[in-house]
């Protein structure tokens, strides 16, 4: 009776050093290909069905976010659609997952995966509504398509993205809640908001990475949310690909969606820091938390970054450049991976439902605002 431990499909990330004893499986996280990068995991244990298993991830401490680990509970599934919270423990070097499995395939993951054939799934459903298009921006480097979907009539753009960072899958269970809720022809906002508004939405910033089980980078080893200045076809392709399609459909309000691996609130970083930051920018960044705030009980202003001193902002990341480059409202979207930490959920944490919520309940938030823009 042998454990069998795998990472070979789509999303996947673990190497196995040493499986043969259940109380001590060795396992290691592979790093983003051209980089230092690693935090991501999903992986697959076979054969463990009623086994008491301890499962070390050696290399955990020197992942790119240490203090991701803290107070943090493994994502596990054995359908593949409910991710349940198993008991985890970091020592400061190895994270400790500890796990019996009712079942003899169970599947571990830093949280619920967002599969590229889910992708799939996503802008085929979307598609299937009335006045959604689908335009292919161009390729990646591992020959994957940039999917960009049109939804809406109006004389506005807003631009919403996400996943630049793949290992943040949450983002993507974000999107589906925003795409629903946009393309439902019975909810009243999303009718209007389609009257006003032509939204340009990339549900998946980065296709290679997350089919790699990467945390962070595309297929080259760029950080796509530092590619926004100065990105190139031979390393960022992606972000080339999509801000030329942002030079001819300029923002009004660009939204950049991801996950913080530490901090367990949902919250916005704006583009304060850039220089000529103006107080027409300041105050639609108000109204939209207040009314984010209205729309959503999982969002929150009490927790998040330190504001960026005025004219330190990193042009390279979308917020900022994109603020600067439209002068518009834009701003990022940050999801625990862990759970909200003002309403945490024991068995689930923070969950791909709670996620799509959140992305449903912001076009509430875009729908105060559109006005002012
Ligand atoms: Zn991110």
């Amino acid at each position: 009776m042998t454990v069998s431990i795998n990472a070979a499909f789509d999303s996947g990330n673990i190497e196995v050093v040493d499986a043969t004893d259940p109380q001590n499986i060795r396992l290691r996280i592979r790093q983003d290909a051209h980089s230092d990068f690693y935090q991501w995991f999903h992986f697959r244990v076979a054969g463990a069905k009623n086994i008491p298993l301890r499962l070390v991830i050696e290399n955990a401490g020197g992942a790119a976010f240490k203090g991701g680990w803290e107070d943090y509970k493994t994502c596990m599934s054995e359908d593949r659609e409910d991710w349940l919270r198993v008991p985890t423990s970091f020592s400061g070097d190895e994270l400790v997952i500890e796990h019996t499995p009712a079942l003899d395939s169970v599947y571990y993951a830093y949280f619920a995966p967002y599969t590229m054939e889910r992708h799939r799934d996503l802008i085929a459903d979307a598609l299937s509504h009335d006045g959604v298009s689908l335009s292919v921006l161009g390729q990646t480097l591992d020959g994957r398509d940039m999917d960009c979907l049109s939804i809406g009539e109006g004389d506005k753009t807003v631009w919403v993205i996400a996943r630049q960072h793949p290992g943040e899958s949450m983002a993507e269970w974000w999107m589906e809640g925003f795409v629903a809720r946009l393309t439902d022809p019975e909810d009243d906002v999303a009718v209007e908001m389609r009257k006003k508004v032509r939204f340009r939405i990339v549900p998946n910033m980065n296709p290679d990475g997350s089919f790699r089980g990467h945390l962070r980078t595309n297929a080259a080893g760029a950080n796509l949310n530092r590619e926004w200045d100065t990105p190139t076809m031979d390393n960022s392709p992606e972000v080339v690909l999509v801000r030329d399609a942002m030079d001819a459909d300029k923002p009004v309000l660009c939204l950049d969606v991801h996950g913080d691996e530490a901090l367990p609130y949902n919250f916005i970083a704006g583009a304060e820091g850039i220089p000529g930051y103006t107080q027409k920018q300041a105050d639609n960044l108000a109204a939209f938390l207040t009314a984010y705030k209205a729309a959503s009980a999982d969002f929150q202003t009490e927790v998040g970054y330190p504001e960026t001193a005025p004219g330190k902002g990193n042009p390279s990341m979308c917020t900022n450049q994109t603020a600067a480059r439209y002068n518009c409202l834009a701003m990022t979207l940050e999801m625990p991976f862990k759970d909200n930490a003002n309403a945490p959920d024991e068995a689930r944490g923070w969950s791909g439902d709670r996620c799509a919520q959140l992305g449903s309940d912001t076009l509430d938030a875009m729908a105060a605002v559109i006005d002012q823009l």
